[in-house]
């Protein structure tokens, strides 16, 4: 049977690109499911520590995410929802895993790279969590024996690592102990900074006009699309490598304003409902402490046969 597993930060309140792609898809495969599908969806609260966060806030942002998670249509009967340092069998068979990740394939991931580049002449500075972050990716997927993995574009290189290390793990230990995962990249594009848009929109990006939250009031959409960055060319036409702020050719008779009332009008539908929801579940602590403890118990279950089989391979027990 199918095991599906995918993850998202709490490091902010979730945006228009991860609705578009990701989350929106976990929903689909949830409803599409066949009975004996597993769906395992985290809050990856310890990828989120690979940079600086301040403790409040991130607890805070567990909390929305969480709730954003129920918003969104996630079902807590049908899928298993939890915080991931809930489950301490993560952080366990990631050091474990570790055994099996070389340095240099790392040190090539591009978002590593990308990270770090401010960083070139203060390598003093770079945490080691930041650079072995895609083994706890890995852990998190292998420990569940996930058969699929729904993910945006930006994920795709660390799933095929992820691959790389159940395979070396199996040609060391004994084959099938671990099950190389499935990628399956979201139909939906990466959708792009509104204010720098070379870069994608990111929950983590310091200025928060660059992105639409899903928790955003109708007027305040408006605003930022508004003042969203296009290009300085008469009439709407596209080209992704010269102008990547551009749109496509079908629109090219209407004019910048009318384009952006129609996409504002668009995304407000959109995120109106989600935003409703979302108000509703977010004050009430006890019905998210309900779904985190369920969801922590349930993951527990799943995570025990991987681990104690892996632990056992490796000779750490009988
Ligand atoms: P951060 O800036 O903290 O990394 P993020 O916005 O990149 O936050 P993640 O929690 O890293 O969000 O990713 C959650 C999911 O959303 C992943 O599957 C990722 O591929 C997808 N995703 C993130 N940003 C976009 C985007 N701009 N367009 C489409 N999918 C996205
Ligand atoms: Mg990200």
């Amino acid at each position: 049977h199918k095991v599906i597993f995918s993850g998202i930060q709490p490091t902010g309140v979730p945006h228009l690109g991860n609705y578009l792609g990701a989350l929106r898809q976990w929903v689909k495969l949830q409803n599409d499911a066949a009975p004996d599908t597993r769906l395992l969806f985290s809050l990856v609260d310890l990828h989120a520590i690979t940079v600086r966060q301040d403790p409040k806030q991130l607890l805070q942002w567990k909390n929305e995410s969480l709730a954003m998670l129920l918003a969104i249509g996630l079902d807590p009967k049908r899928c298993t929802i939890f915080h991931q340092s809930d489950v301490s069998a993560h952080s366990e068979l990631m050091w474990i895993l570790s055994g099996q990740a070389s340095t240099g394939y790392l040190g090539r991931m591009t978002q590593w790279k990308e990270k770090t580049a401010n960083e070139k002449e203060n390598s003093e500075k770079l945490k080691l969590n930041l650079f072995s972050y895609p083994v706890l990716q890995a852990a998190d997927v292998l420990l569940h024996r996930t058969t699929h993995v729904p993910v945006g574009h930006d994920q795709a290189q660390h799933l095929e690592f992820a691959r790389e290390v159940a395979n070396g793990f199996n040609h060391v230990y004994g084959q099938d102990i671990l099950i190389p995962p499935q990628t399956l990249v979201s139909p939906a594009k990466r959708v792009m900074s509104l204010t720098h848009p070379v870069s994608k929109m990111s929950k983590s990006h310091p200025n928060p006009k660059s992105r639409i939250l899903l928790t955003d009031s109708d007027e305040l959409i408006q605003s930022k699309i508004k003042s969203a960055v296009t290009d300085s060319i008469e009439g709407v036409t596209y080209e992704q490598d010269r102008r990547p702020g551009d749109l496509a050719a079908d629109l090219a008779n209407i004019s910048m304003r009318v384009l952006k009332e129609q996409v504002s009008s668009a995304v407000t539908k959109l995120v109106a409902p989600i935003r409703e929801r979302h108000e509703s579940i977010v004050g009430n602590e006890s019905l998210l402490d309900d779904v985190a403890t369920l969801g922590a118990a349930k993951a527990t279950e799943s995570a025990a046969p991987t681990l104690l089989q892996v632990k056992r391979a490796v000779g750490l027990c009988r």
